[in-house]
């Protein structure tokens, strides 16, 4: 079949398997040109397939040898249908990891399920013996409860007042004002339900009680924090309840695993072209003229990049640099004053006719598409491929 992108508003419904099976092959390209580590050894990671937890993977196979299964939840391909990007991208991360002899084994389900959560420690039990790495990297709108059957939904706005400011229709490159109203109570606890700390904890909990997780053992989550022009919506909304709530589940996760030394991480990612990040409002026009300062300033990372100083310069460190909250920060450049300040001025000067010279919208629409497997050089898309692609630890996903 012919693939293009076809665009449902920020997510794209098709999906290219040469384009994503490309990006896996330069993230890999990218860890094995740095030096190796050898402290991670079998690693869980919970949304495995995009953005961060891809990378994670990808930096714990390819730069520590690691064993790997990987959870998240992707549509597998139909005749004449695309799977999600999330299922090429791990189809191409398995067959490289099975070439080079590392072992790598996927989960394809809801994560926040008891199932999918009895599967995996099956999976550990029978392939792992224990693990000593847990990246818990999901980004969901909806979070079935396991225990209530309650469905809760996030929601990105901020608290008590309305939130206007610029953003960008990346599609057309127009800048126009808009205004987020603020949330209703329940919004605030729903988030927390679905983005807070809750089925982090029952993860490790249960890896607990089936006596899986080493001495020694570490798990990391993801926040991030940000400052003017996206607090209002991110830390101060609704979402940065949730990542409280995140941070300190660290805590309670560090305090019940006393007796292997085990611990728990939040990390402060910066602003990245992900999936999830498209869909908040003013944060595509914020990475636009974040991408231009930060290139020019040649301190711009993507999430491969991320991910290997996290684990090569923080999380795997015996003695890891934390802030005085206790998190570690991957977020520093984003951070840094200059940087802050010159976006800060970007933002009072940006106009849809000013956006293209002072902004990098041609990098942030770029990143879009290739999160797809689109706008990649060296992929003719002219060409007839197979969307049937397996992930060769799920053959039976096809029917
Ligand atoms: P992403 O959308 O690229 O990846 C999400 C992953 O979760 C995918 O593997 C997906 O399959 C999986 N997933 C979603 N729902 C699931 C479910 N019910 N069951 C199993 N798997 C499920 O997201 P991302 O941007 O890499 O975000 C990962 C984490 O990093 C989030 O906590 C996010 O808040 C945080 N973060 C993101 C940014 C950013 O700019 N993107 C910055 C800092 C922190």
């Amino acid at each position: 079949m012919i693939i293009k992108p076809k665009f449902r508003r920020f997510i794209c419904i098709t999906a290219h398997p040469k384009g994503c099976e490309k990006n896996v092959l330069n993230q890999i390209d990218y860890i094995k040109s740095k030096s190796q580590f050898t402290n991670a050894r079998k690693v869980l990671v919970i949304g495995a397939s995009t953005g961060f937890g891809l990378s994670s993977r990808i930096t714990s196979a390819f730069g520590s040898n690691a064993s790997t299964i990987g959870v998240f939840f992707e549509k597998p391909p139909v005749h004449g249908k695309t799977a999600t990007a999330g299922w090429y991208n791990t189809a191409a991360f398995e067959k490289e990891a099975h070439k080079e002899g590392l072992y790598a084994k996927s989960i394809n389900g809801d994560a926040f399920s008891n199932e999918i959560k009895k599967q995996t420690i099956k999976l550990i039990k029978e392939d792992f013996e224990k693990v000593d790495l847990v990246v818990y990297s999901l980004a969901s709108p909806i979070r079935k409860h396991p225990v209530s059957g309650v469905q809760y939904r996030s929601v990105l706005k901020p608290i008590k007042n309305p939130y206007t400011n610029k953003t960008v229709d990346f599609h057309t490159g127009e800048v126009s004002e808009i205004t987020i109203e603020p949330c209703i109570d329940e919004d605030i606890e729903n988030t927390i339900a679905v983005m807070g700390g809750e089925d982090w904890s029952i993860w490790i909990d249960k890896l607990k009680e089936n006596n899986l997780l080493a001495n020694n053992f570490k798990t990391v989550a993801f926040s991030y924090i940000g400052q003017w022009p996206t607090e209002q919506i991110y830390r101060n909304g609704t979402i940065g309840k949730a990542k409280e709530h995140l941070e300190q589940t660290a805590f309670l996760i560090t305090n019940s695993l006393q007796k292997i030394n085990g611990k728990a991480f939040v990390s402060v990612n910066k602003a990245l072209v992900t999936q999830s990040s498209s869909a908040v409002p003013i944060i595509p026009l914020y990475i636009s003229l974040l991408y231009k300062v930060m290139k020019d300033e040649q301190v711009h990372e993507g999430c491969i990049e991320q991910i290997y100083r996290l684990f090569s310069e923080r999380l795997l460190l015996d003695k890891i640099p934390k802030d005085s909250e206790g998190r570690i920060r991957i977020d520093d450049f984003e951070m840094r004053d200059d940087i802050q300040n010159k976006v800060s001025e970007l933002w009072d000067e940006v106009s849809t006719e000013s956006l293209m010279s002072i902004g990098d919208l041609e990098g942030y629409r770029t990143d879009i598409f290739n999160l797809f497997g689109f706008n990649i050089n060296e992929i003719n898309y002219e060409k007839e491929v197979d969307e049937m692609v397996n992930i060769p630890s799920l053959e039976n996903f096809f029917t």
